[in-house]
């Protein structure tokens, strides 16, 4: 018979079954992290279905029994929670109810029909019976030979406690031990009862700062950059120039017509202060990859060596308690403006493009560089996201000819020397080839443009002006 659904279809259900278990288990895991449940200790109930459930975590996720232990277990899987033996139960192989009784059964016959008591022997006849057999009106009689027993130790003796069958009349010191289901009545022998052992449950305490952080304020992390027009992917695999796959935690991009961003956010949660080895690593994935932005969400603290690093390097560090400050600030980015490349027209459209996606402008900007030079810039554009403050240089070059290597790498040289790493570079008429190879190379956006529309003309006269100046 063909199968009903296509394997396409079937790993949509499995997906789709896998969410809803993970959720399930991901409110369990809030419920614990709040205290609302402490630990998940069974309760033995011989009317539900297993025999035993958890009643705390039951209610609160308003499951049934049988769904609760494989979410307990998957959490025991993923190191989330810690499970300890708690009792162990027999179970009916017929209808796996709990509900056993014991029974004892002769060893001879299998009979149920068997009585404990004390044995006699009649050392006459030899005839050996239940105590019960043997009286009569407060006297001993045989009951084979129906002599009057005298003495014991002399013409009887007792052989203590024992079994005796009714039904093939055998005496035994151990009966065989069977078990009843008293749900569908089956008997079955002792090495045949399936066992069950049941567990309880703690929160694993050295998971607890990573599980609060990636139920709360992770999500909230992502929503706030979700709003300020980023892309997030969480747990990206990004390939380096090394030729290396780095995974980074939050990879956030977005593209404002001018630059595209790409801020690679790292997250360390830990028991104790973060070391610098953990800096590095991300500093180094990043530095491969060719991401300058760099956002380091923490808890608790970093040691001394690797917040030096840190400020170094130029990552972003936030304190998880930091992060609830910015992240219940600021006002998320007005939804987009036009979805269109941008195309330089005119210095002008330029500024009015960049005030829309909220950018602030200063225009011949003078900014001191590292080297102790001031120099100017023809656009500073400068934006804070409220969690990463951008800069973009943007220098602009009009002239008859191509414009030559010279005034790219000048341009280069200045961001560099300011520290600006996302640069963007406008040439009326184009770029020479030498130009274009090395400003690809230092990752300077180019837009060529043939010639300035006619009505800004202009502008274009401004600008070599005051370019002139700035000289
Ligand atoms: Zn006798
Ligand atoms: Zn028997
Ligand atoms: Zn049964």
């Amino acid at each position: 018979m063909a199968n009903a659904f296509t394997d396409d279809q079937l790993r949509e259900v499995q997906q789709v079954v896998k969410l809803l278990a993970d959720k399930k288990a991901m409110n369990l895991v809030a419920e614990m992290l709040t205290g609302n449940i402490v630990d998940i200790r069974p309760q033995l109930d011989f009317t539900s279905e297993l025999g035993f459930t958890y009643p705390a975590v039951k209610k609160a996720l308003d499951i049934k029994d049988r769904e609760v232990v494989p979410i307990l277990e998957s959490l025991v899987g993923e190191g989330i929670l810690e499970k300890s033996f708690f009792d162990r139960l027999l179970r009916c192989p017929q209808c796996h109810s709990i509900n056993l009784r014991p029974t004892i059964h002769c060893v001879k016959c299998g009979s149920g029909d068997v009585v404990r008591g004390r044995i006699l022997e009649h050392l006459v006849c030899h005839y050996i019976g239940l105590e019960d057999e043997f009286t009569t009106k407060g006297r001993y009689i045989c009951p084979r030979c129906h002599q009057l027993l005298r003495a014991a130790e002399s013409d009887y003796r007792s052989l203590g406690l024992l079994y005796k069958c009714h039904d093939c009349f055998e005496i035994f010191g151990l009966p065989r031990m069977k078990w009843r289901c008293l749900k569908c009545s089956a008997v079955t022998a002792e090495d045949k009862v399936t066992e069950i052992d049941i567990y309880y449950y703690n929160l694993n305490e050295a998971k607890r700062s990573l599980l609060e952080f990636e139920l709360k304020p992770k999500p909230q992390l992502i929503e706030f950059l979700k709003q300020r027009g980023y892309n997030v992917v969480e747990n990206a695999i990004v390939k380096g120039r090394s030729g290396a796959e780095h995974k980074i935690d939050l990879l956030a991009t977005r593209d404002d017509g001018i630059i595209t961003y790409t801020i690679a956010i790292g997250i360390k949660v830990a028991g104790q202060k973060i070391e610098l080895g953990e800096i590095f690593d991300f500093d180094d994935k990043a530095y491969d990859i060719g991401i300058h932005d760099k956002i380091l969400v923490i808890v608790p603290e970093l040691g001394r060596e690797a917040e030096k690093f840190a400020s170094q390097q130029r990552i972003k560090v936030l304190e998880v308690r930091d992060l609830e400050t910015v992240l219940a600030g600021g006002v998320p980015e007005p939804r987009q403006i036009s979805k269109e490349p941008f195309e330089f027209r005119s210095k002008s459209q330029l500024i009015e493009y960049l005030q829309q996606y909220g950018y602030e402008v200063k225009e011949n900007a003078k900014v001191k560089g590292k080297s102790g030079a001031e120099h100017g810039l023809d656009i500073l554009a400068t934006k804070d996201d409220g969690i990463i403050t951008h800069h973009i240089a943007i220098g602009i070059e009009v002239a008859e000819e191509p414009i030559g290597l010279d005034k790219v790498f000048d341009f280069d040289d200045k961001a560099y020397d300011i520290g600006i790493l996302d640069k963007a570079f406008i040439a009326v008429p184009g770029l020479t080839r030498e130009g274009s190879q090395f400003a690809q190379r230092q990752r300077i956006k180019v837009f060529e443009v043939d010639q300035l529309e006619p009505n800004s003309e202009e502008v274009a006269k401004d600008i070599e002006a005051e370019s002139e100046l700035g000289d």
